[in-house]
């Protein structure tokens, strides 16, 4: 058996450098990752034993074990999982194909003293163990297998696999040889504060033993090994009674199961009882995961089984725009040996789903809500001590998750009016956030609608021209720049009676709604005697490049706008259904003209004047370009758009 040292995957090399040479401050959560793994190897070999129970072997307890042995200067955690095969230990153990260190690649910005940070933050799985060992040896004989294997690695040059000898109990035992400044983790107190910190939601027993001194000469006893204790609670957290379990546990179980480091946003832990019995500890967190928008991500909840874990990968236990859920669903009324596939599609999950969709909007919704008393009143604050820690405020939350929230107005009408509810817009308002509850109550009198205005940031959209009427009236329009907002606003259609209506399709009139401006009058109501004649002769000179010329009623300062046909699409939905190849073409567009403007006016009598037909017509090609230009849209013929705007630069300029 060879034991050449292969080198690491690059990216590999670049953790351990980091993390070998910082002197990151908690050192001690490589013992949480450690434990943390043996735990997952325990749940996954109790679930695959439930299908094939002689992978047990006859030994069905599970346990973690820590061992310190100060003469030797080794630590040492043992688990009876699932273990590992000498792929698996190369794949898993030599290259990132893998949650956490994945994530904090993602995080790595290349500057170290940030990079550095970033540990701290995110958790580098396994690896952290070099934060403290300088040659780690992990042994590990898989479930059902004979074959034993080493995997030895000083982390810095890459690591060595090689067969062991046989005997070896099941699962994994990782050794490390612990650095000079790293031996406080041989002192017994140490570890039992740093498991009951990290890791006492574990729910397996976590077992310690201290070696105790050599003694010289008597082969029997030559140590005197205490009897091992178990330092943990070790049942499952959300099993337990809610009054008796911290807030620092909640959190530890949270980075636990989700993977995560941050703060979670909300929590809810409850258990159902009645026709279904169950027990759900969820978590919505307050950080965007790297992979909130990967067509592969789902969510977070693992099922369990009358506390056996079951999978972490039934997808329809939560619909797809919760997928930043993490957590735990133990049900005592499943089959232990169903499969993963039956399950999916089985009524239980789909009853719990309905009930964890409610719950959790029902919470999202109570948390904006609490987040509006605390601006409003900050003696309001509405009952903290459930939540967790210090988190993110709801507007933030929303800023991060909206979008994906969002998918659920068009995906699941069940709950619309829900989401709807605590569902925030910016608008022309001012610069913060809004609901819809919020709009409604500022609407003018005779204003009956909801005005929105799409497109691709919501700084252009303030500058729209289209906006124009509607500012001029003091009608609160809102902005929507999320390309999700395309698929829900012809979904939902209204809220609370109030059609949603966009300012760029078709002609909205907004003269019956009572403005509060002095001069709101429609200044585009004015100044050309005949606006018919000029109309058709735009008309004449545009041929096919619009689908119609009329003068508008929502320009009050900029000379022209393009908007949709009111039978057709909005025009963002289009452009992007167009880059995303779903259409071959945009649709005709419809060109309004202000005919307040001095231009158009200029224009209009130009209109009369059969000999300045040209200058008409190269005029109008200009105006609907710049209409193009301020709705984002290509211009077909950029070098005649740039010859005729230079040469009436040129005459404004001699003039
Ligand atoms: P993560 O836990 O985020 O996947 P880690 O670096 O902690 O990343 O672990 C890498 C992988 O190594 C795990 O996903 C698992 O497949 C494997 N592994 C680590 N420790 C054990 C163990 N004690 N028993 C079985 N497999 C393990
Ligand atoms: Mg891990």
């Amino acid at each position: 058996m060879s034991e050449t040292v292969q080198p690491f995957e690059a990216e590999v090399g670049r953790i351990l450098d980091l993390v070998i040479h910082s002197l990151y401050k908690d050192r001690d959560i490589f013992l949480r990752e450690l434990v943390s793994n043996a735990s997952d190897a325990c749940d996954k070999l109790r679930y695959q034993s439930l299908s094939q129970p002689e992978l047990l072997e006859g030994e069905s307890g599970f346990a973690i074990t820590i061992r310190l042995d100060e003469a030797q200067g080794v630590l040492e955690i043992a688990d009876n999982g699932i273990g590992m095969d000498r792929g698996d230990l190369v794949e898993n153990l030599g290259t990132i194909a893998r949650s956490g260190t994945a994530r904090f690649l993602d995080a790595i910005t290349g500057d170290n003293g940030q990079d550095m940070k970033l540990i701290g933050q995110f958790g580098v799985g396994f690896y952290s163990v070099f934060m403290v060992a300088d040659k780690v040896i992990v042994r590990s004989r898989k479930a059902g297998d004979e074959n034993v294997w080493l995997w030895a690695s000083d982390g810095k040059s890459g690591f060595s696999v090689s067969e062991g000898e046989t005997g070896a109990p099941r699962g994994t035992s990782i050794r490390l040889h612990l650095k000079e400044d790293a031996k406080e983790f041989l002192e017994e107190h140490r570890i039992r504060s740093i498991v009951r910190h990290y890791s006492d939601h574990i729910a397996f027993p976590i077992m310690l033993e201290v070696k105790g001194e050599e003694k010289a000469g008597d082969e029997e006893s030559r140590t005197d090994q205490k009897a091992p204790e178990q330092i943990n609670d070790g049942s499952a957290l959300w099993a337990r009674n809610r009054s008796e379990i911290t807030e620092e546990q909640y959190r530890e179980f949270y980075h636990h199961t989700a993977h995560a480091f941050d703060e979670p946003f909300a929590r809810l832990h409850f258990t159902a009882e009645g026709t279904l019995s169950y027990t759900g500890l969820l978590f919505v967190p307050s950080q965007k995961p790297f992979d909130l928008y990967d067509p592969k991500r789902h969510h977070g909840v693992k099922l369990y089984v009358r506390r056996v874990f079951i999978s972490d990968d039934v997808e329809t236990l939560l619909p797809r725009y919760l997928r930043f859920v993490s957590g735990v669903v133990d049900s005592e009324d499943l089959q232990l040996n169903v499969s993963r596939e039956t399950l999916q599609h089985g009524s239980v999950v789909a009853r719990i789903r309905k009930v964890l969709v409610k719950r959790l909007l029902d919470e999202l919704a109570k948390k904006a809500r609490s987040d509006e008393a605390i601006e409003g009143d900050a003696a309001v604050a509405e009952d903290k001590a459930d939540d967790a820690g210090e988190t993110v405020s709801f507007e933030n939350f929303w800023a991060d998750f909206g979008a994906v929230l969002k998918e659920g107005l068009y995906e699941d009408r069940e709950n619309r009016e829900r989401i709807l509810g605590f569902a925030l817009f910016r608008s022309t308002r001012d610069q913060d956030w809004t609901d819809l509850a919020g709009y409604i109550e500022r609407m003018k009198p005779g204003q009956d609608r909801i005005y929105y205005i799409s497109g691709e940031t919501v700084a252009s959209l303030r500058n729209s021209p289209q906006l124009e009427q509607a500012r001029a009236r003091g009608v609160e329009v809102l902005l929507f720049d999320d390309p999700v907002d395309e698929f829900w606003l012809p979904e939902v259609g209204e809220h609370d009676g109030k059609a949603f209506v966009s300012l760029t399709r078709g002609d909205v009139d907004l003269s019956g709604i009572d403005g509060s401006d002095e001069d709101d009058g429609d200044k585009s109501e004015s100044g050309i005697d005949d606006t018919g004649k000029l109309v058709a002769r735009i008309k004449l000179a545009l041929g096919d490049a619009v689908k119609d010329v009329r003068v508008s009623r929502r320009l009050t300062d900029s000379a022209v706008c393009l908007v949709a046909d009111s039978a057709g699409m909005d025009m963002r939905l289009e452009r992007f259904l167009k880059q995303h190849n779903q259409l071959d073409s945009l649709g005709g567009r419809v060109l309004e003209i202000n005919a307040g403007h001095d231009l158009l006016k200029r224009m209009a009598v130009l209109a009369d004047d059969e000999s300045k037909g040209m200058e008409l017509d190269e005029l109008s090609h200009l105006l609907l370009d710049q209409a193009r230009i301020i709705e984002g849209e290509p211009i077909p013929d950029p070098g005649a758009f740039s010859r005729r705007m230079s040469r009436y630069l040129a005459q404004a300029v001699a003039a």
